[in-house]
This record gives structure tokens, sequence and C-alpha cells, in this order.
């Protein structure tokens, strides 16, 4: 098969579909990669890396759209790449359908084979292209929540961990999944003292047996989330509820109750945040306050850290786009049912209900 490679166009996304690594096992599985030239910069990748394996570069864009059977994406389609996708095209990558009608209207018209990332998904209901990210951004949000309680940035001006005869800092993780779970590994590595909330008690079973001594767990409802509140330094944000937007479970009334400087990191800010005050912020602006509270809401915190990124991404992608390629995604669909449930639009057909519905569109 013809694999493109385009470089991300989107604006501050410096990940790539398609590493060396992953060249390489395309050209021994006996395909053809056409990666656009500088794609993989952003990652630490140069040009010659995938030349050096047997990909083969492209100038532009257009010439990747225009020679490839299956394009690898990070991010979905932008406006000035709809013309450039074409009839019988596999594009893999993340789309996000329900938040774009003209993405969604483009790729139906563009009578392509769109298999997003996001709804690849395993017999558990897990979903392995979304948990990479998940894992980044949890780990992610310490490090920014510990960046954000320095007094310059108008944080309440404490260190994590504490030191020899001062008391650690107190870290509040609502939500204990996979944002949850890497958040409070690394809040522990600091020497925090860290509370996880969360309403599924198996799962704070699991969490209290795996976690060390400085980790507790609190079931989540609001009043022990009124208590846990007044004490915190840092609040991390990390609840979802599958296919709705999260629930405002840290109130602007709750604010007041906070000690000034404390920092507040939604990470689930894109789907709509657990935290009323939080609207998304960039990683030029990340910040702003609100009552003397640090508010933290970037919605895509991977994209700050694309080295890191695109390894963890590619890791989990691969494997299905070698199954892709090799079988052909018919073949690859029906063996494998996580693929499957990948598809979203076939030949200008809605085939994933989520997207469907989102627009009153027939399945
Ligand atoms: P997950 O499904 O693994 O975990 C969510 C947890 O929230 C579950 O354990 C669930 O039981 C818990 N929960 C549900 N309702 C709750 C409540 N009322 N109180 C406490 N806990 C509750 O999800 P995840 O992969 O950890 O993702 C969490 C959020 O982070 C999602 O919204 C995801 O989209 C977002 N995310 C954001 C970024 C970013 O850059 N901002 C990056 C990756 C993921």
């Amino acid at each position: 098969m013809i694999i493109g490679v385009p470089k991300e166009i989107k604006n501050n996304e410096n990940r790539v579909a398609v590493t060396p690594a992953g060249a390489a096992a395309f050209v021994k599985n006996g395909h053809q990669v056409y990666i656009q030239k500088s794609a993989g910069l952003g990652s630490g990748f140069a040009d010659e890396d995938y030349t050096k394996v047997g990909a083969q570069l492209l100038d532009t864009i257009e010439g990747v759209y225009a020679i490839a059977e299956m394009i690898c994406k990070v991010k979905e389609p932008i406006a000035q790449e709809y013309p450039l996708v074409k009839e019988n095209q596999l594009i893999f990558t993340y789309f996000h359908f329900a938040s774009s009608e003209a993405l969604t209207k483009a790729m139906i018209a563009s009578k392509a084979i769109c298999l997003a990332y996001e709804t690849v998904e395993k017999k558990d209901r897990s979903l392995p292209l979304l948990i990479p990210m998940s894992e980044v951004a949890g780990r992610m949000a310490i490090q920014e929540g510990a960046k954000y309680l320095g007094k310059p940035t108008g944080g309440r001006g404490v260190l994590l961990g504490g030191v020899a005869g001062v008391k650690p800092a107190n870290v509040l993780i609502i939500g204990g999944g996979i944002v949850g779970t890497q958040a409070a590994k690394m809040a522990a590595g600091l020497g925090a003292n860290v509370t996880i909330m969360d309403v599924d008690l198996q799962r704070l079973r699991h969490l209290e047996d795996i976690m060390p001594a400085n980790v507790d767990t609190v079931i989540s409802n609001e009043y022990n989330l009124e208590e846990a509140v007044k004490t915190a330094d840092l609040i991390v944000g990390a609840v979802l509820i599958p296919g709705a937007k999260a629930p405002h479970l840290v109130t602007r009334s709750m604010l007041k109750l906070m000690k000034p400087g404390t920092v507040l990191v939604d990470v689930a800010v894109d789907q709509g945040g657990c935290i009323e005050t939080c609207t998304p912020t960039t990683h030029e602006n990340p910040i702003f306050m609100i009552d003397g509270i640090v508010h933290y809401c970037v919605a895509n915190m991977p994209g700050a850290v694309p080295y890191t990124s695109t390894l963890a991404l590619t890791n989990a992608t691969l494997p299905y786009a070698l199954q892709l390629a090799n079988k052909g995604w018919i073949k690859a669909v029906k063996e494998n049912e996580e693929l499957r449930k990948g598809l979203n639009i076939v030949n200008g057909d809605v085939v994933y209900k989520g997207v469907a519905d989102a627009f009153n569109l027939p399945l």
C-alpha cells in the first residue's frame, strides 16, 4: 500500500503520525511511505531519519494526498486540506467529527474512508488510541500545577513536596481514571499529600491497592468535595462521563472556600470542564485568575510535549496502521472489531451513531 504522511498544519501542532521506526516497519512489510518534508521536525525527527529507512520525501502536502492510498495523520484535516482528500482514500487520524459539522460534511462529500483514532474501541470499552494522550495530560497536570503554584504566577508559593520540617502541599485529584491515576503518581512521587476522588468504588479499591502511602482515596460527592477544596493547594479535574459533557463538580461558589493562590488544572476542559469557572486556554496564554484562584485550562495539553506525545501516540497507532496496510481496510475491519469501531464515514455514508446523531444524519 502507498502510505502518505502530511505535515500537520493545525496551529501549534508539532506531532507527526509516523516516526522513523514506524516508517521502517511499513517498508519492511512491503509498503511505500511518502512523507512531506520536515513533517517530523517538530517531534525531533529529521528528513534523513525517514529516508534512511526507505521512506521518500515529498515537497508539498498536495503531493502527499495525491499519491497516498492511506493517509496517516494526527489531527483532523482542516479546511485547506478538505479538497485534497480523495474518493476511496483511507484517512486514519483523530477526527472528533461530532464537534465539527463542516468537517463531517466535507468528509462525506469526499467519499473517503474515515477511520477515527478516538472511536477505536477494545472489548472492555477502553479507547486505546486516546489513552496515551490522557497519560501525557495526567502527568503534565502536576508539572504545570507545580509551576503555577509559584508566587510569580499568582500561586500560593508552595513547593509540592515541602522540605524537612515543612509539610508538603495537598493535591486533590477529581476522577481516578487514566488522567487521575497518572497525576496521582506524579504528585505522590514529588512528595505531596494526594487525595483521589471518584464515584466508582471499585476503581478506588484498585487505586488504594496500587498507590503509595501518601495517596488517599475518597468517594466523590458534593459534601466531600466541599471539604477537600478547603485544604487543597492544587486541584486537578480529571472526570469523564463517556459521550457526555463533564459535570461542573467544582462550582463557582466553592472558589470562596479555597485558600488564595490555589491552582486549578482542569484537564477535562476539552469535554466542557468539571470546574465551573474553567474556559479553554492555550499554551501561549495558559492561565487566568478568578477570585484569587489560578485557573489552568489548556485543551490540548499533550501538544506542548510533542517529542513524548508523538512516541506515545504512535506506539499505540502503529499496530493498527500496519493491519490496515497489510490487509487493506475492508479485511482489516472485518477481522478486527476494535478497528471496525473506528469507522466513522465510508464513501459518503456516516456509519458511526454518535456522528449521525450529532447532525441528524442518516446512519
Ligand atoms: P477516564 O474515563 O479514564 O476517567 C474518568 C474518571 O472520572 C472515571 O474513573 C470515572 O469514574 C470518574 N468520574 C465520573 N464521574 C465522576 C464524579 N462525579 N466525581 C469523580 N469522578 C468521577 O478518563 P480519562 O482518560 O482520565 O480522561 C479524563 C478527561 O481528561 C477527559 O475529559 C479527557 O477528554 C480529558 N483529556 C484532556 C486532555 C487535555 O489536553 N486537556 C488530554 C487528554 C485527556
